[in-house]
């Protein structure tokens, strides 16, 4: 007899607002943390973080080691594992945006160690999602890791980050709308598994950035905390749903086509919201008012905006489905050919 069994794996400590730096130390303490730890960082997120990082696990009575990285290729992932190998530490914190969070989680999951998220940046999902990325891997789609065993997000170091952030965050929050759209009809049609909490919790997210649209463009530093924890939130929705469908669907797909098809590509949550005003088309669902909110925060909404040509939208809208034949979406229903996916680009304005 085999165990039906749904197994998630959730942050324990979540730290949000400004000065959470200066919060390490109790953290470290609540989680019994000691010993050695090495901190994952880039030169940049080393001045603008590491070194107020360093202080506080010193503070702690934790050992703190550096290793900075440069990009997130399988090659930079291999020197990290390496050095968690000869180093022995019993935690890795990740300090830094997408990259650096995305290695901390890789490596620490490969090695059995616990990992700590302290973002620098809020373009993405990834902060305190299980799943993360390897650049110039088989796979341009996130892959199950772990889930980051705390979060500590300053909020006063995140605002230095430039805007181009906070706006492929909101793009990438936004982008749910059609990601829960793709999971139930999978549902629905394939009969996979559907989490009604985890879609929620997603689509919560995308509505409640929807809603603070304005206070977001106006950059105001409480439109900046409604990004920052929407996007824990889908980290949670993740973990929670077990799988990154809460968060990741058709707009996703063609965001990855994109970056396949296109060297000098924008960025994932610019791509996404794009995306996802494509297949909420698709969907027949209100991708006017998805395009309106992306508009409204200053994110791309058109190819020019983008930096893409309009044929390459219209291919990687084409070749998404491809790129995970698995993971059923509106695109793997309507099988679309290049002149349906123009068709599609053209009402919905992508392309002119
Ligand atoms: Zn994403």
């Amino acid at each position: 007899m085999s165990l039906n069994y749904h197994y998630m794996q959730l942050p324990r400590e979540v730290i949000v607002g400004n000065g959470t730096l200066e919060r390490i130390p109790e953290v470290v303490n609540r989680l019994g943390l000691k010993g050695k730890a090495l901190v994952l960082s880039d030169s940049q997120c080393y001045e603008i973080a590491g070194k107020k990082v360093s202080e506080q696990l010193e503070k702690s009575g934790l050992t703190p080691n550096f290793l900075l990285v440069k990009s997130m290729m399988v090659d930079d992932l291999i020197a990290v594992e390496n050095a968690l190998k000869e180093q022995k530490p019993r935690v890795l914190f990740g300090v830094g945006g997408g990259t650096i969070i995305d290695a901390a989680k890789l490596s620490s999951a490969s090695q059995n160690l616990p990992f700590i998220s302290i973002p620098t940046t809020v373009s993405h999902d990834g902060i305190a999602s299980p799943l993360a990325s390897i650049k110039g891997s088989e796979k341009p789609y996130s892959v199950l890791a772990q889930a980051p065993m705390a979060i500590i997000a300053d909020i006063e170091i995140i605002a230095q980050a430039p805007w181009r952030f906070v706006v492929s965050g909101c793009g990438d929050v936004i982008s749910k709308y059609t990601a829960v759209k793709d999971w139930r009809l999978a549902h629905l049609e394939k009969g996979e598994y559907y989490g009604g909490y985890s879609a929620s919790l997603a689509l919560m997210s995308a509505k409640l950035v929807t809603q603070n649209a304005e206070l977001i463009a106006k950059k105001d530093i409480e439109g900046l905390r409604v990004l920052l924890e929407a996007l824990i939130s889908c980290g949670v929705a993740m973990s929670i749903g077990g799988s990154s469908r809460p968060c990741s669907g058709s707009e996703h797909l063609f965001s990855h086509a994109l970056d396949l098809i296109n060297a000098k590509h924008a960025m994932h949550g610019e791509q996404c919201g794009v995306g996802s005003i494509l297949t909420a088309f698709l969907h027949g669902s209100n991708w006017q008012q998805i395009k309106a909110t992306l508009q409204r925060i200053g994110s791309p909404i058109t190819a020019k905006e983008l930096g893409v040509n309009d044929e390459d939208i219209v291919k990687a809208l084409q070749m998404a489905a491809e790129i995970r034949p698995e993971r059923y979406t509106i695109l793997h229903k309507l099988k679309l050919n290049y002149d349906a996916c123009e068709t599609v680009a053209r009402a919905t304005g992508i392309i002119s």
